[in-house]
């Protein structure tokens, strides 16, 4: 009898930034991607986003399901302070925002072996940053729980020329490419 593969909760930005997660992971692990961005202030946008992570699911043949939208909820959590709005890419709001995202992932989590997500794949994002996030977020669940709760994957999707794949495959696959990150602040950066 061939052993059960463990599971994975795969937090997934867009389309773009899954390939090469889904690549690595699928071969080991029954993936299951998560599409958790209320951080996408602008609902034609988010759809945008949504529809193509759903078109690569049906192309990859792995499941898909979608977590809440409510982005003003995601705006009062992440503009913790007076002139967050104006910081760049990568400060303390994208830090918020990582951590809000990633909170809810793990939460979603609670059947899974694993979660991780696909936005270490951006050039922009800071995985180290990330990861640290993602690693404190499972091991407060589990002191909260005290019960066995899935670990957080460590990942840096873009390494070994990882982008110029995803491109090409997104690119062949006619999949949705976004022009900025997400929220309303970030679109004219
Ligand atoms: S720039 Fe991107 S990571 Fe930063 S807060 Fe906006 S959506 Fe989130």
């Amino acid at each position: 009898m061939m052993a059960k593969k463990e599971s994975v909760l795969l937090h997934s930005c867009c389309a773009p930034c899954s390939i090469n997660a889904i690549s690595c992971l699928q071969a080991d692990m029954d993936v299951t991607l998560y599409f958790f961005n209320p951080n996408i202030t602008d609902r034609g946008e988010y759809e945008k986003r949504r529809d193509g992570v759903v078109k690569l699911a049906e192309i990859m043949k792995v499941a898909w399901w979608e977590g809440d939208y409510d982005s003003e909820r995601f705006c009062g959590a992440v503009l913790t302070k007076a002139g967050m709005e104006t910081l760049g890419e990568g400060g303390e709001r994208c830090r918020n925002c990582y951590r809000y995202r990633l909170s809810e992932t793990g939460r979603a989590a609670a059947a899974f072996d694993f979660f991780a997500t696909t936005l270490t794949h951006s050039p922009h994002k800071d995985a180290a940053v990330i990861n640290q996030i993602g690693r404190e977020i499972a091991g407060l669940r589990s002191n909260e729980t005290k019960k066995k709760l899935p670990q957080y994957l460590d990942s840096d999707w873009k390494k070994n020329d990882g982008i110029k794949r995803a491109l090409a495959f997104a690119k062949e696959y006619n999949l949705y490419r976004q022009k900025y990150c997400g929220c309303e602040w970030s679109k004219s950066k």
